[in-house]
């Protein structure tokens, strides 16, 4: 029996049908097309981390409950000293554990659509119903159509990207609340983009107790270590570290990340330039003859072009790797999606898109 033969006799019909996620070779392009900090870290912090590992017990497995980097997330990023925390292998283990916690018989997980791809993937996996309610033509939350979606279909588990990816958008703060109190399940407010949005809900944590608060550090500057983590009630919690794999953040990433989240003043302003480029950006893309911008509160802009795919390969043939989203959903067609890079980076950018 050959291998073919396995894989279509064992390999689930739904996980056959799915797209791996498609991560695009990078070697030798102007890199924006992940939403990562385009920023190095000085010298003095190389230096740090150095030290910070250098001791590091890699013969041992790693202390499950990362005690030094929990205090130093909590500390970093307000989380209410009553919340409970969970530590996940980025963000993307978080939207798994929580998925498969939550995937009883005919459990449905409900999501704004277009929105990040994850979502849907892991509904798929763990055999989870997943119903989408379609964005405006605009990309804007239909608040209403989403309440009705939510009695219509019960959801155990609703997931909102707050902004959105990749539309860049946020939604009104007073819609995801409206949604938080008609929600008869939990709502995971995935705030990947926190640091360039300016608006969260860890704050409200204690008014919703259907709340849980994901965010990464990946966009921040540390997205080669795979940090992500949520907030929520120590109850919900309690359960879904029993879902985690116990040594899922490994030492090198604990030691790390609590080594730069002594440096948050560093990774502010780092996030406050690419803020600042983000309008630049926004701007001179707009300014190019067919393409539309869409409003951004993210690391990145999205803008449809008369023609996207032609746009993304003149991109490519300049050396410029972004996102392209022609295909991937309906309401995406002809949009690319732009990271913000350095100045120079975009500059290279604009360059090329002018002419393209
Ligand atoms: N949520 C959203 C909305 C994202 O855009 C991403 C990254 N593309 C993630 C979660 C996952 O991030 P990570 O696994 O790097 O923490």
């Amino acid at each position: 029996m050959s291998a073919a033969d396995l894989v279509r006799r064992l390999v689930r019909d739904e996980i056959r049908a799915l797209s791996a996620y498609h991560v695009a070779s990078a070697e030798g392009m102007v890199k924006l097309d992940a939403m990562e900090n385009p920023y190095r870290l000085p010298e003095a912090v190389r230096a740090e981390i150095g030290r910070a590992v250098a001791d590091a017990l890699i013969n041992r497995y790693p202390d499950p409950a990362a005690p030094a980097l929990a205090a130093a997330l909590r500390r970093s990023f307000n989380i209410p000293e009553g919340a409970g925390l969970l530590i996940g292998n980025g963000s993307d283990e978080i939207i798994t554990i929580i998925t498969q916690a939550l995937a009883g018989p005919g459990a449905v997980m409900l999501a704004p659509e277009p929105s990040f791809a994850m979502f849907r993937m892991n509904a798929v996996f763990s055999h989870m119903r997943f119903a989408g309610v379609p964005l405006r033509a605009d990309f804007t939350l239909d608040v209403e159509a989403f309440i009705s979606a939510l009695d219509a279909h019960q959801p155990a588990l609703v997931f909102l990207a707050y902004p959105n990816n990749p539309t860049g958008n946020l939604y009104p703060e007073e819609d995801v609340a409206r949604i938080l109190r008609a929600a008869p399940g939990l709502v995971v407010v995935d705030e990947a983009y926190f640091a360039f949005a300016g608006r969260s809900f860890m704050p409200r944590l204690a008014e919703f107790p259907n709340l849980v608060v994901m965010r990464t550090v990946s966009k921040i500057g540390m997205a080669g270590l795979r940090l992500g983590y949520a907030a929520a009630a120590p109850e919900l919690m309690d359960e879904f570290n029993k879902v985690r794999p116990p040594y899922n953040v490994g030492i090198a990433t604990q030691l790390i990340a609590t080594a730069l989240l002594g440096h948050m003043d560093l990774l502010n302003a780092q996030a406050a330039s690419i803020k600042a480029e983000r309008a630049g950006l926004a701007a001179g893309v707009a300014a190019l003859p067919g393409a539309h911008v869409y409003p951004s509160d993210a690391n990145f802009i999205l803008a449809r072009f008369a023609d996207g795919p032609a746009v993304f390969n003149a991109l490519k043939a300049h050396h410029v790797l972004v996102k392209n989203f022609h295909g991937a959903h309906p309401m995406l067609a002809n949009c690319l999606r732009l990271t913000v890079g350095t100045p120079e980076e975009n500059a290279i950018m604009l360059k090329a898109l002018a002419q393209s």
